[in-house]
């Protein structure tokens, strides 16, 4: 499909694949096996300009837009979704300060962040609030010069690794939606420190860590927008970032269907490579529309907010869900094509199909996304194109 990307975007899709392939395709399973940060992946990323995409010009970026930085996300999880989360969540701990922070903290924060020299997080998950994201109890009581957070933060994607956190905190209880603002926290902070460290089924290379605060005092420069913005920036954080999930639900699903493409060539059962098998056909046949169908929708989303569009949380939840569900289906379909070998971890697809399990999860489960979609039918504003 021609999807007229420009030159620039070309270019950035032709280098994410080419430091995909060269240094992630080697060494993705020891990874996943280790469950071992990719440091050096992260530096070949790093000296490759990839952290300065999503960054503006002004702070030694690219000034990229949605679909640059979608590009990128879906080449490297083609090869590793567990390496593109990584990335893509530093350009998630970012987007609140970029979005909604004040030049002093840009250009404190963002020269280091777009030099990948340092990763970015965002903590708003907590132990009792995952998709009720009210129900957070983490706290920041304001004191003279700042404000004194306490709370644990749950399944933080680059916890621990990470050295500038966005975190969501509870100002004001009584305030319910206004009750929430933004933090800035680096991880040398006195009172943060890590918790648990998650053993996942997929996306294994990647660290999901729990953050603590006890008494942790934050300066109140670092408070991102006004107090009482918390919520509110959140979801136009995750307005944006949900479609870059649905771009590695893309990827992990391509890298799929190119093996099982490949498989199903070279296998051969009854005398024939079971390719020239109808059925078999059949089931690549529907990948690759699924694929494409996905993709087609995620860059159109992408295109949309790049236009500068006001408000998009429908699209992008369509893009998140649609997406999602794909790549668990295809990953599935391409286990069922390697037959018994797609079970083994010597190929490839098994963690494809574990790593695709969390793109229905993440950044609002697919079920709430859904619900999402649903209401704006309710109020019977339906899109017709
Ligand atoms: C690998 C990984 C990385 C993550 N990284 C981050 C991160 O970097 N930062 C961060 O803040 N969070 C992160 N998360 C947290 C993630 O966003 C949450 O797990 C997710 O939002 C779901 O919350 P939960 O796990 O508490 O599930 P729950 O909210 O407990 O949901 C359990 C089930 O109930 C369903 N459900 C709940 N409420 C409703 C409803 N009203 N209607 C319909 N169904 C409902 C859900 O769909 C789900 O099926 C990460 C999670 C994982 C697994």
């Amino acid at each position: 499909m021609e999807y007229f990307l420009t030159e620039q975007q070309k270019t950035i899709k032709s280098l994410a694949r080419r430091i995909a392939e060269e240094k992630i395709l080697p060494v993705r399973a020891e990874l996943d096996e280790r469950e071992e940060f990719p440091w050096d992946i992260i530096k070949d990323l790093a000296d490759s300009d990839l952290f300065r995409i999503f960054v503006p010009e002004e702070y030694e970026g690219l000034g990229g837009g949605c679909l640059d930085l979608y590009l990128v996300i879906e080449e490297i999880s083609r090869v590793c979704a567990g390496v593109a989360i990584s990335y893509a969540a530093s350009a998630l701990g970012s987007s609140a300060l970029l979005e909604f922070g004040d030049e002093e903290q840009k250009q404190k924060y963002l020269p280091d962040i777009a030099s990948g020299k340092k990763l970015a997080a965002f903590a708003l998950t907590e132990p009792t609030a995952g998709s009720d994201v009210r129900a957070i109890r983490t706290t920041a009581e304001k004191v003279s010069g700042g404000y004194v957070l306490n709370g644990t933060k749950q399944f933080i994607t680059n916890g621990g690794e990470a050295e500038i956190y966005t975190v969501i905190a509870l100002t004001d209880k009584e305030r319910g939606a206004r009750g929430a603002s933004a933090f800035l926290v680096e991880k040398d902070t006195p009172g943060f420190s890590f918790g648990k460290k998650e053993k996942k089924m997929g996306l294994r290379t990647s660290s999901t860590r729990e953050l603590i605060f006890r008494n942790c005092l934050v300066p109140e420069e670092n408070m991102i927008g006004r107090e009482g913005m918390g919520f509110i920036m959140t979801m136009k954080v995750l307005d944006r970032s949900r479609p870059g999930i649905g771009a590695q639900a893309v990827g992990l699903a391509q890298g799929a269907l190119e093996a099982a493409i490949e498989y199903a060539r070279q296998r051969v059962q009854f005398g024939q490579p079971i390719i020239s098998l109808p059925v078999v056909q059949n089931m690549l046949a529907d990948m690759a529309i699924q694929v494409e169908a996905a993709r087609a929708l995620t860059y159109a989303v992408a295109r949309t907010i790049d236009s500068g569009a006001e408000r998009f949380t429908e699209e992008s939840a369509m893009a998140k869900v649609f997406a999602s569900d794909m790549a668990m289906k295809v990953t599935t379909e391409a286990v069922q094509i390697f037959g018994g070998a797609g079970y083994m971890r010597d190929y490839p697809v098994e963690k494809m199909m574990r790593d695709a399990k969390v793109t229905q999860i993440y950044e609002g489960t697919n079920q709430i996304l859904r619900s999402v979609v649903a209401s704006e039918l309710r109020k019977g504003k339906a899109r017709q194109g």
